[in-house]
């Protein structure tokens, strides 16, 4: 069978979920057995989110293939528990970008290169891309923005040409919006549905479907009057209230029958009720949490918790994994320092140092890392936090004054943390770090062996700088083995102390492949050490 395509766009205001809800009915049509696949369109000019500050736009998700893409696409994977790759986001910027090569090359020769057709068709043909690869029944094509956006709309006149070329049953569409609620009137309103609906469909694609974000339920005159003023059928009205969590929502969506609605739009073979027992499962130890624990995050893009989004779900993942409840306390780590940090960090039961680059905040992570080494409360670093972890060790254990990485302070007498030599000739900025899956191999008889139970693994990676390998020896013979190491390059993936009681810190990012059905070990055994700590205090 062809693949079907559905599209989400959203209207009223941004950060209504589209990519929750996205990522919830791909979970319900993949429980039902259909093999399905999302995919963000953002409208921005950037190529990638690679090169946003995270206080922009949220963390950047690194796919397997070392895309640097939107944090949607770790919901879809959280979710689906499948891989996304390059191919699943597409910006303006790298639609553009192609478009401008092929007229250097020649391609268009003589045409004039216009936004429509030379845009929409390469934004057409990208989002038919995954589906022609065979290996989807459905692909689901969340386009980032709002409708009404001045550059949201050559990917709307995409939608809407591929709409009449596919023909009707071949495609569905489901517009999100918000239905505030006017406290003095007692009210949910409808009006701004209403208009984004019809900016919708005067740029010729009328929704299908209507998810509206309330806060309140939606009571079923009010769906009539949407419907009839929307033009889509009453049932395709389908209300979104605030969830407890995020993973309660495909519960929700198959409780007001999203994803019968679209099956049916989309003439799909009527197949047997969804399969959810493991997502279930996995609420349920979520809700019943049988043990709590306190856990630090420190970092320093801490205001913006999406900058974190994937460590945060990782930990959601572990903590119902563990029957545990995770209380997650964020603290600014430029604000940490040698007088405060066993006030701050000496109540929690394990400390995460997170990822990160430059010299803000970075004196803090070396302090906290210190407290929880010399207090044998559980760490886990990450990327950044395993640089520091290192450079924290060379200088009050090693003892080397000024030890550091070159990326903050090029000019250590110890570069412990020092650029890849493969980096040192690269100029440009965007996609160029060292990205995506490589493979690392676990000593045995190690902390980290003993928490993967096997010896070789791939992780995701998103960094320049890298461990030195001139100070392994003093570092192994003082205590903090390299426990994973790149087989290729002789890269130090994973160091560890050995008189701690659970030290470990990777060079990778364990968060980008955390999900409901997989959770991530590093993280699962994080949190049981952090609950043998609790109890031991
Ligand atoms: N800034 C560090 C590097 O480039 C760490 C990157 C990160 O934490 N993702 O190596």
């Amino acid at each position: 069978m062809a693949a079907k395509y559905i599209f989400v766009t959203g209207g009223v205001t941004s950060s209504l979920g589209k990519g929750i809800i996205s990522a919830s009915l791909a979970k319900l049509l993949q429980a039902r057995g259909f093999s399905v696949t999302i995919q963000k369109f953002d409208p921005y000019i950037n190529i990638d989110p690679g090169t946003l500050n995270p206080y922009e736009h949220g963390e950047c998700f690194v796919t397997e293939d070392g895309a640097e893409t939107d944090l949607d696409l770790g919901h879809y994977e959280r979710y689906l528990n499948a891989p996304t790759s390059q191919a699943n986001n597409v910006t303006t910027g790298r639609i553009y970008n192609h478009v401008i090569m092929q007229e250097r090359e020649g391609a268009y020769l003589g045409k004039t290169v216009q936004v429509i057709p030379h845009i929409t068709d390469e934004i057409k043909r990208r989002m038919l891309l995954l589906g022609q690869t065979g290996e989807y029944d459905i692909v689901i094509t969340e386009i980032g923005g709002c409708v009404g956006d001045i550059e949201s709309l050559p990917f709307i006149e995409a939608v809407r040409q591929l709409r009449w070329e596919l023909g009707s049953n071949e495609t569905c569409v489901i517009h999100l919006t918000l239905l505030p609620y006017l406290k003095a009137a007692g009210e949910l309103k409808t009006k701004p549905t209403q208009h984004s609906v019809r900016d919708l469909s005067e740029a010729g694609v009328q929704p299908d479907i209507l998810v509206c974000r309330s806060e309140h339920p939606v009571p079923s005159d009010l769906r009539k009057k949407i419907a009839l003023f929307c033009n889509v059928k009453q049932n395709a009205v389908i209300e979104s209230l605030d969830a407890e969590t995020i993973y309660d929502v495909p519960l929700l969506m198959r409780k007001e029958k999203l994803d019968e609605r679209v099956i049916s739009k989309l003439k799909l073979p009527q197949r047997s009720e969804p399969e959810l027992d493991t997502w279930k499962e996995f609420l349920g130890r979520l809700k019943n949490p049988t043990a709590e624990v306190n856990i630090a995050l420190v970092g320093k893009y801490v205001e913006l918790p999406d900058a974190y989004k994937s460590i945060i779900e990782s930990f959601v993942h572990a903590g119902a994994a563990n029957e545990c409840k995770v209380k997650l306390k964020t603290f600014q780590s430029e604000n940490i320092n040698p007088d405060n940090v066993a006030t701050l960090l000496g109540s929690m039961d394990a400390v995460l140092v997170a990822p990160g680059f430059g010299e803000r905040g970075f004196q803090g992570k070396l302090e906290s890392i210190k407290f929880v080494r010399e207090n044998k409360i559980p760490f886990l670093g990450i990327c950044l936090g395993m640089q520091c972890a290192a450079v924290e060790f060379a200088r009050n254990v090693l003892g080397l004054e000024g030890a550091a990485s070159t990326e903050m302070y090029p000019d250590t007498p110890h570069p412990i943390i020092d650029m890849m030599a493969d980096q040192k000739e690269i100029t440009q900025k965007g996609g160029t770090m060292r990205l995506g899956a490589y493979t690392c191999e676990l000593k045995k008889g190690s902390k980290a062996y003993s928490i993967y139970g096997k010896q070789k693994i791939t992780e995701r990676h998103r960094h320049r700088y890298e461990f030195n390998n001139k100070y392994l020896e003093d570092f192994e013979k003082a205590g903090m083995l390299a426990s994973g190491i790149n087989p290729e390059t002789g890269l130090v993936e994973v160091i560890e102390l050995q008189n701690h009681p659970w030290f470990v810190a990777a060079q990778y990012h364990p968060e980008l492949k955390s999900t409901v059905l997989n959770p991530h070990p590093l993280f699962v055994k994080f949190i049981k050490a952090a609950i043998n700590y609790a109890k031991s205090k």
